[in-house]
């Protein structure tokens, strides 16, 4: 089969990482007989040096032409000093809010090769932990109204938190759906005992589960949430939040498994349409010193092939052959002291593929 690929490498270890990932893709296609064509376009830093604005309209036209998007990282502290709007961060934002990748897809797991670095004690872990986040990505508080007040001499600030049912419906599917792709056991975390928004949220969850009869549901207060994650993570299959509860629960979720440089993300459209990136950033301490983890990435585009491509046989091929490398005790910087580069830990991966 033939496929179109946007790949934004992005600024900082992004480019490192990404010319690894396409290695790995590259092999896929000689072992599975694909054809796997990339248009490599700008956004973040490198776009703005290039032309001025974080997102050029011709990247967003090639996304939208291509059947998926593999990007590296944005950011650093070169453009620290830009404007809000047109600094590289803006750069994600825009490429979520224009192609409406509103379902933002986590996966957090300890490897059991990798269980010494993560920092919960032992006895809380021993069965280990896969679990997915299913984080909404284009509503609640962070696009709400938002503003400042003035009165007596004193600032106030403000950012509107809503959430329409058709909002909460759609990424409520999506976590139904993958549920029952998973073990079918599916936790909503909202703060309806609080929050108006939050009871609009669980309510509409309610409403839906009766279309997943088979999914056992739960729903979680956030703040009990953020307590369970630590106290044993292995009760949790798939979690579904909202914005702001995501972005704090997700980056939880991934500190336990002890490994930043090892976790892959997708934003997804209705459609299935997305947007494949490791969950760290630029990392711009590291850049050019050939030590960043490449796996992220790589894990990134087996997601890739899982959720947009439809092939799961392929996804499989690459996350088998990441766990070997692993239990063979292949190691990056950030997780070992004998350590292989960039270029060679991806060498391990593609020769057991
Ligand atoms: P970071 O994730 O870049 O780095 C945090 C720490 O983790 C650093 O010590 C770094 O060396 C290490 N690290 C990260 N990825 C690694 C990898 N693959 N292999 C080995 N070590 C790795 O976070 P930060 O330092 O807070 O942010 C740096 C820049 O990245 C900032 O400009 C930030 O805005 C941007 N950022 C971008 C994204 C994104 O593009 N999606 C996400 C987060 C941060």
């Amino acid at each position: 089969m033939k496929f179109k690929i946007a790949v934004i490498k992005g600024d900082g270890i992004g480019p490192e990482i990404v010319d690894q990932a396409i290695r790995v893709i590259d092999k896929i296609a000689e072992k599975y007989n694909h054809t796997f064509d990339f248009s490599f376009c700008l956004a973040g830093g490198s776009a703005i040096d290039a032309t001025g604005n974080t997102l050029p309209e011709e990247t967003i036209e090639i996304c939208r032409e291509s059947d998926s998007i593999l990007l590296g990282a944005v950011g650093g502290p070169k453009w620290d000093a830009m404007p809000s709007g047109n600094r590289p961060e803006n750069a994600l934002l825009g490429i979520r809010s224009k192609l409406d990748l509103f379902a933002n897809i986590r996966p957090a797991i300890m490897y059991n090769a990798l269980s010494d670095a993560c920092p919960i004690r032992k006895e809380f872990i021993s069965d280990g932990f896969d679990m997915v986040i299913v984080r909404e990505l284009t509503g609640d508080v962070y696009f709400g109204e938002k503003g400042r007040t003035q009165s007596g001499g004193v600032t106030t600030g403000y950012d509107i938190m809503k959430y329409s049912e058709t909002e909460v419906e759609r990424i409520g599917r999506r976590a139904f759906e993958m549920a029952m792709k998973r073990s079918k056991k599916l936790c909503s975390v909202d703060k309806a005992n609080v929050l108006e928004t939050s009871r609009v949220w669980r309510e509409t969850m309610h409403r839906i589960r009766e279309e997943y009869p088979e999914v056992d549901y739960s729903d979680m207060y956030v703040d009990n949430a953020a307590m369970q994650l630590v106290r044993n993570p292995g009760q949790f299959d798939v979690i579904v939040t909202g914005n702001l509860f995501g972005d704090i629960l997700s980056d939880e979720a991934s500190m336990i498994t002890g490994s930043i440089g090892m976790l892959p993300s997708a934003s997804l459209n209705e459609t299935g349409f997305g947007m494949y990136e490791p969950i760290h950033g630029s990392a711009p301490d590291i850049t050019g010193k050939g030590i960043a983890n490449p796996i992220a990435t790589i894990l990134s585009t087996a997601m890739m092939m899982r959720y947009s491509l439809n092939l799961a046989d392929e996804a499989s091929a690459i996350e088998t052959a990441v766990e070997k490398v692993l239990d063979l005790g292949y190691r990056t910087a950030d997780l070992g002291k004998d350590y292989l580069s960039t270029s060679e830990i991806t060498d391990k991966i593609i020769s057991y593929i």
